[in-house]
């Protein structure tokens, strides 16, 4: 891999006690495990699935994301999926509002890179009517400055609030109005509808998360109905996540699943209570570092907050070593504080001794690091299998 420092090079093919700290590192095992539950899960429930590149940003993980099944790439922002593209990522849905003319010219761009490749197509979200004009404005224009004379398409899905209270029309009436609006440019293709429910992807129990997707599940089907009774064919249902995309794939209405989480498991999907329906997953990021600093009632750790995301709670202490007894609080940027779990009896670490946290919310913790560490056999005798890098990290417009 170019561009790499020597030190992260050389690790390739050394034992995972050389890697120094802090350090994002994969459980290229447990990550493919995972990659197969996921993959299984969806031919058994024929439904397809799209991951969220947003969880990991790299384009050598979308490749085998795509490999083990996926039908492609879900992204946040145009940046992602420029990153993607340029990648080799040639099916990729933004599934998000893209507002800005700038960005919308670079969106329609995207349609012709990917336009001659087998398969190729972008699609996004829409929910406003001025969302789609200036979406339609951008790829006439881009139209008509294309070298090619094939004319692309984009597909646009209409999102709908179906109870998160972020973005997206109500369902009913105004979805159809907007798949309407849609259907008057040419250069668009209505694809279906957006049905992201993310408040149910952290409820914790079961049940609740049931009747959180049966409520979305409710909203899709009267807003299929309604399109069809427009004589607009309803296309593809997208959404879910890791909490909850067993429930969509059991709905019979949605089509298509963006989980990305699953891959990695962070703390925080791990407390949720597990939908027998669901695949057990295992963590497969973690974050290696070490004792700097020892004292009575507590040690210190070289990963503070600039290493791993604390927006949803607290890193846990993976359980190797007899450390399972100890609880990590924040101890500012670079620091983590080790403390025995309710001031039990655990013995703290020592220095120098390393551990293992496992991020409480793996999305924007991944976005803090150039690079994570692809380690095959384990963490405790395995070796350094790849250097992957974080191709769009930081990458928001
Ligand atoms: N789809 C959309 C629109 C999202 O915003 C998210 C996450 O926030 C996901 C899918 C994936 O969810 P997760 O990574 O929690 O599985
Ligand atoms: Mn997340």
């Amino acid at each position: 891999m170019s561009n790499l420092p020597a030190r992260l090079s050389e690790l390739i093919g050394k034992p995972v006690h050389d890697i120094d700290t802090p350090a994002l590192v994969i459980d290229m095992d447990a990550l493919k495990r995972n990659l197969v539950r996921m993959a299984d899960f969806a031919k058994k429930h024929h439904v397809r699935w799209r991951p969220h590149a947003k969880l990991h940003k790299s384009t050598v993980l979308a490749k085998m994301q795509i490999k083990a099944g996926a039908a492609g790439v879900c992204v946040q922002k145009t940046a992602e999926a420029e990153v993607m593209v340029a990648g080799g990522i040639y099916n990729v849905y933004i599934s998000n509002q893209v507002i800005a003319p700038a960005k919308l010219a670079r969106v329609a761009a995207l349609t012709q890179a990917v336009a001659s490749h087998s398969g190729g197509q972008i699609a996004i979200a829409v929910d406003s009517r001025e969302g789609v004009n200036r979406l339609a404005k951008a790829m006439t224009e881009a139209r008509t400055g294309a070298r090619s004379s094939a004319a692309t398409v984009i597909d646009v899905f209409v999102e709908i609030d179906v109870g998160q209270g972020r973005c997206g029309v109500q369902p009913g009436e105004p979805a159809v109005r907007l798949a309407l609006e849609i259907r008057k440019h040419p250069a668009l293709r209505f694809a279906g509808l957006q049905a992201y429910q993310g408040k149910a992807q952290h409820l914790r129990s079961a049940i609740e998360r049931r009747m959180a997707a049966a409520n979305a599940t409710k909203a899709v089907e009267l807003t299929c109905q309604l399109l069809k009774a427009h004589g607009i064919a309803p296309g593809l249902v997208t959404g879910a996540g890791t909490g909850s995309f067993a429930l969509e794939a059991a709905s019979g209405v949605y089509g298509e699943l963006q989980a990305g989480s699953f891959m990695f498991m962070d703390v925080d999907y791990a407390q949720n209570e597990r939908d027998p329906a669901q695949p057990q997953f295992e963590h497969a990021l973690f974050l290696k570092t070490q004792v700097i600093s020892t004292h009575a009632s507590h040690a210190v750790c070289d990963a503070g907050h600039k290493s791993h995301a604390i927006d949803s709670g607290m890193p846990k202490v993976h359980a190797f070593d007899n450390l399972s007894g100890l609880d990590y609080f924040n101890g500012g940027d670079e620091h983590g504080i080790l403390r025995p779990v309710d001031g039990g009896s655990t013995r703290l670490p020592a220095l120098g001794q390393l551990l293992w946290l496992i991020p409480g919310h793996c999305d924007p913790t991944v976005n803090l690091h150039d690079v994570m560490i692809g380690v095959s056999g384990g963490l405790r005798n395995g070796t350094v299998d790849r250097i992957i890098r974080v191709d769009a990290r930081g990458a928001m417009t």
